[in-house]
């Protein structure tokens, strides 16, 4: 994933406003062929801030309607789902087997996740394919 500066960071204040609770929220990327792809990297674009159901330090979902409108509003603008984010509160930003469950249900989204255990926020994106965790780059520029 290729992101701006602002972007991101904007995933990071909203991961430190949730805290000590799991955030998360949805990051539309630019469709096939649109030029901010570069390299097979999608740039995201936008980021949706969305409810934790579950507003827990353990685990994270978002409400399906929520789901499905925003992924409506993404599309009405050429774009599509690309990511989804949450953060981890007290452990290292790797996906949990809560997280690899939960994968299963959207194959081809990239899985960001914000780790606020340490000192600085530390933000990792992961492909999560077939119970198989894999590291990707995470580009900000
Ligand atoms: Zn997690």
């Amino acid at each position: 994933m290729l992101i701006a500066p602002a972007l991101l960071a904007d995933i990071v204040a909203h991961a430190r406003r949730e805290y000590d609770a799991e955030c998360c929220g949805m990051i539309a990327y630019g469709g096939d062929g649109d030029a901010a792809s570069l390299n097979g990297a999608a740039r995201a674009l936008r980021v949706h801030r969305a409810t934790n159901i579950f507003a827990s330090r353990k685990r994270f979902e978002i409400d399906g309607r929520e789901l499905l409108r925003t992924i409506d509003e993404f599309e009405q603008e050429g774009w599509e789902l690309g990511a989804i984010y949450h953060s981890h509160t007290h452990t290292d930003p790797y996906p949990s087997q809560t997280d690899i469950n939960f994968a299963a249900n959207w194959p081809g989204l990239e899985w960001v996740i914000v780790g606020l255990a340490g000192e600085q926020p530390e933000v990792r994106c992961y492909m999560i394919e077939d119970g198989v965790v894999r590291a990707v780059p995470l580009e900000v520029r």
